[in-house]
């Protein structure tokens, strides 16, 4: 039986958890009353909240397609992957190319048990799980299954989305820098970043409440976010909110109020 605290499974079900507060506000049903009750606060600050955060994994849509398409990125690395919802970063990857390889990482145990589960990859290529912390990014770089799933004599493609509100400076450029490093040329970083630019006042108290469950979090605004990619060649559009990055019909008559993310996808030269 699951007791509020589950030592062994490091499970805490009293506290609010990033991961299922997303999953909460998307629909999915793998949370806690204490988080529906910390996703409720955060709508009640701001409305478009769902919006926002359904722009955002759209973002990832269209972002691992472009890659996996248009660059012929056959190999990923996804940090703070969250709960599988369909389509995940593998299954779009290989629709494209089936032998295509990801390594997904994420640091809560709930996603881990989900993941595990859900993340299976085509018989051809292949998924792996890592249970890892982005501030720990030698231990991403020096698992086994990064160092089994990724040929670094090939691009890759290294996905941050939805996540670097909760990397504080001055850590967010070190842990990105550390990440690219033993990536060739050719590699891409795929990125959003959180932003009150254009909601200031609903989007503080967003974070704001964030912070009161216990969880950092920065809003960045462009110049800063657009600085994240320093030393890197940003794609056409570069970096806009992501319902303007690249833009499917699905985005027709999005309010761009409602959407507190930009997102960006660069080459490392
Ligand atoms: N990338 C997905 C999920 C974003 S939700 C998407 O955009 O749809 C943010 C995820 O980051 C959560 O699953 C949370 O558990 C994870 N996360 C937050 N901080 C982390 C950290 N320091 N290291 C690893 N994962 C982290």
């Amino acid at each position: 039986m699951n007791t509020p605290n589950d030592r062994q499974s490091g499970l805490t079900t009293t506290r609010a958890h990033s991961a299922r507060v997303y999953d909460y506000i998307l629909g999915g049903k793998d949370h806690y009353p204490v988080d529906e009750e910390a996703g409720d606060a955060m709508a009640r600050h701001w409305p478009a909240l769902p919006v926002h955060m359904l722009e955002n994994r759209r973002f990832m849509h269209r972002a691992a397609h472009f890659l996996a398409e248009e660059q012929g990125i056959r190999q990923f690395l996804d940090i703070g992957t969250g709960l599988p919802t369909s389509p995940n970063l593998h299954e779009i990857a290989q629709e494209v190319a089936p032998e295509s390889h990801v390594v997904y990482v994420d640091n809560d145990p709930i996603v881990l048990a989900h993941a595990r589960a859900l993340l299976q990859s085509s018989p051809e290529g292949a998924t792996a799980y890592v249970d890892a912390n982005m501030h720990d990014p030698d231990a991403i770089l020096d698992s086994p299954e990064f160092r089994e799933l990724i040929d670094l004599s090939r691009p890759v493609g290294l996905m941050v989305i939805g996540i670097m509100h909760f990397i504080l400076p001055p850590d967010d450029r070190r842990l990105i820098a550390r990440l690219l490093d033993p990536l060739p040329s050719g590699s891409h970083l795929a990125m959003t970043i959180g932003t009150a630019d254009f909601a200031p006042e609903e989007v503080n108290r967003v974070a704001q409440e964030y912070r009161q469950q216990g969880m950092p979090f920065v809003l960045r605004e462009l110049a800063t976010a657009t600085s994240l990619f320093d030393g890197l060649e940003l794609q056409a559009p570069g970096v806009t909110q992501v319902h303007s990055w690249r833009p499917g019909p699905e985005q027709n008559g999005i309010d761009g109020r409602d959407i507190a993310m930009y997102g960006a996808v660069a080459r490392k030269p």
